[in-house]
């Protein structure tokens, strides 16, 4: 897939990259869900390794891609990456980056902090004139610490299609008082790469439903039951690509 690789020939085989000269204060892994957008992720390796390093971060880039054509899930190929790097790798901080959102300040730090608070980064989006389109919206770019994560149980494996995995996330957290944090609109701003208009992909029928029992599946639905296999691992120059087959067939 996408090698571009230029000035930043110092990032390790997979996309790992660390300091030098001193000691990360934080590990982060950024997930990236994916499907046939190479456009964007060439754009998006090109756009974020030299800022990632210029933060300092000990940081390494996944991407998630779904087996197969059947029907998307985001939500489970992010539960499975994480599972599968929380197997290989030592990390204290996930963030869940869209293929699509490129950072246009970089003072945005991709950290977590100190606290168990998720980091929700992105409340500025150019489309939605750079102010935050609702209270509860934690899609784009979201750091949480991985204690947290876990506490929350993951992402839902039930949102296929397009939307709403990411407000159950939202509800996740508020019935763990996991208050979400926000940098100041003049920093967590991005631009989202053009791209068609998925909402025709929403199944609000099931969308709304679930987003009224999100606090009393959280429990049952995510980490702990999700079934998947690993289909490939590969390390690119840039990036570690793993694919996941997510059983379709079962919702
Ligand atoms: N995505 C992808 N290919 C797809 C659909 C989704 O790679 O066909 C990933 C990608 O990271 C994208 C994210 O899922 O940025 C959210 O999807 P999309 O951008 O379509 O959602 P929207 O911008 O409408 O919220
Ligand atoms: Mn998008």
């Amino acid at each position: 897939m996408a090698e571009t690789s230029g000035e930043n020939h110092d990032v390790e085989l997979g996309g790992h990259w660390s300091p030098r000269d001193c000691l990360a204060r934080s590990r982060v892994i950024i997930i990236i869900p994916y499907r046939d957008r190479l456009d964007h992720l060439k754009r998006w390796l090109h756009h974020y390794h030299p800022i990632l390093k210029r933060q300092l971060l000990d940081y390494r880039v996944v991407v998630t891609e779904q087996y197969g054509n059947g029907i998307f899930n985001k939500g489970r190929i992010m539960n499975a990456a994480f599972l599968e790097c929380r197997k290989a790798y030592r990390f204290d901080c996930v963030i869940f980056h869209d293929v699509d959102m490129l950072l246009e300040n970089d003072l945005n730090m991709y950290v977590c902090g100190n606290d168990t608070t998720p980091k929700h980064l992105s409340p500025a989006v150019d489309q939605f004139h750079y102010k935050l389109f609702y209270l509860g919206l934690v899609g784009g770019v979201l750091a949480i610490p991985v204690n947290t994560f876990v506490k929350v149980n993951g992402y839902s494996n039930q949102f296929w299609g397009w939307g709403g995995e990411d407000d159950d996330m939202w509800e996740r957290f508020v019935a763990v008082n996991a208050t979400v944090k926000r940098p100041p609109l003049t920093i967590g701003r991005y631009t989202m790469n053009k791209h068609a208009s998925r909402r025709g992909q929403a199944n609000y029928t099931m969308i709304y439903p679930l987003l009224k029992t999100s606090r009393s599946r959280m429990r049952s639905d995510g980490l702990n039951n999700i079934s998947y296999s690993l289909v490939t691992v590969k390390l690119h120059r840039l990036y570690t690509h793993l694919v996941f087959d997510v059983d379709t067939s079962a919702s």
